[in-house]
């Protein structure tokens, strides 16, 4: 096999290296503070596992952090990384453990903290926009052309109570490829999703690329339960592509798998103290009391109801809602169960 050349590297079959990509930022990164791994002169750095399989086969891209809030991916990537052995491999595999870097050193959990881009929604993004903009086209420039399968891992925000749960893209190309792997993996719930401007929706929606988001755990906290069901699902992930055999991993059999064709979110129209009447994994009619907005004296402003029937995949606990904010989400079952 010939070397593989990526991202300015060249590396043999076989071979295993840790680098960082650099995303030019044209001097806006935030120079006031240079945090540990994450910018060198002026550039976005991206910390980066580039993983040469001795044999031909897929590339996977695996990226966390994009939600730098989102823990419990990022160690669990890393460990894979370690874990995978490029001489027992046939395909490729690009692990970026850490995307939102600067968020993730300043511990802002969600959006670029250099200019509030959301990592996994308003992509494209451009060459000569703001950091965000730009790390978002440099994916799609430099990133996704090299790929055959995106792995995004996430998790429920502060306040959320999430169940565990894999998307996979509702577009026609990509569709059964990405279903079938989200098989493969030990996640319950496994819902359409018709996202267009995240990481991996952009991807399947404009560049054919199949991929799957990973949401586990919430809180904004990293449980080794967690972390470990993540990196199990990767592994199995991995074997499924047919790129390395899974150590100490096994899909269950039994776990029932539940396919959503799509899930319904509700946000809230105005302000209020929200109190969900329903929690996370469980059975939902059509007209069913979700959950009231009250006002700080305790009114009734409005009661949330559902629109379907459904299955409640997760939810905002409470209790400040503003107008806009999110309430719950439900999926809709799918005959694909
Ligand atoms: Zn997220």
């Amino acid at each position: 096999m010939d070397d593989w050349r990526i991202f300015g590297e060249a590396l043999g079959p076989g071979e295993k290296r840790r680098t960082a990509l650099h995303v030019p930022m044209g001097g806006l990164a935030n120079e006031g503070e240079v945090m540990p791994g994450t910018r060198a002169g002026g550039d976005y750095e991206l910390p980066a596992i580039l993983i040469n399989g001795k044999h031909p086969g897929k590339t996977l891209l695996v990226t966390a952090g994009i939600h730098a809030g989102e823990y419990n991916g990022i160690p669990a990537v890393i460990q894979v990384a370690r874990e995978l052995d490029p001489q027992a491999m046939a395909g490729r595999v690009i692990v970026l453990p850490c995307v939102n870097t600067s968020g993730f050193w300043t511990r802002h959990p969600r959006t670029l903290p250099e200019d509030d881009f959301n990592l996994n929604g308003q992509y494209p993004g451009k060459a000569d926009g703001t950091a965000g903009e730009r790390l978002a086209d440099f994916f799609v420039r430099e990133i996704f052309p090299q790929v055959d399968f995106i792995m995004d891992f996430h998790g429920g925000s502060r306040g959320e109570r999430m169940t565990p749960l894999v998307f996979f893209p509702t577009y026609p190309k990509v569709r059964k490829t990405a279903l079938d792997a989200a098989k493969a993996m030990n996640v319950g719930f496994i819902v359409e999703s018709q996202a267009t401007r995240g990481e991996y929706s952009y991807a399947a929606r404009c560049l054919d690329i199949p991929g799957l988001l990973l949401e586990r755990g919430d809180g904004y906290y990293c449980r080794p339960e967690w972390v470990e069901a993540d990196r199990q699902d990767l592994w199995l992930l991995i074997e499924h592509l047919g790129i390395a055999k899974a150590p100490d991993v096994a899909r269950d059999p039994a776990l029932k798998r539940r396919v959503f064709r799509e899930a319904v979110y509700l946000d809230s129209e105005i302000n209020g103290l929200w109190t969900p009447a329903v929690d996370r994994n469980m059975p939902i009619q059509k007209g069913q009391l979700l959950g009231t907005l009250t006002d700080l004296y305790g009114d009734l402003l409005r009661e949330v109801r559902a629109e379907h029937d459904g299955h409640l995949l997760y939810l905002d606990s409470g209790l400040a809602v503003r107008k806009g904010g999110f309430l719950v989400a439900y999926g809709i079952a799918s005959s694909e169960e």
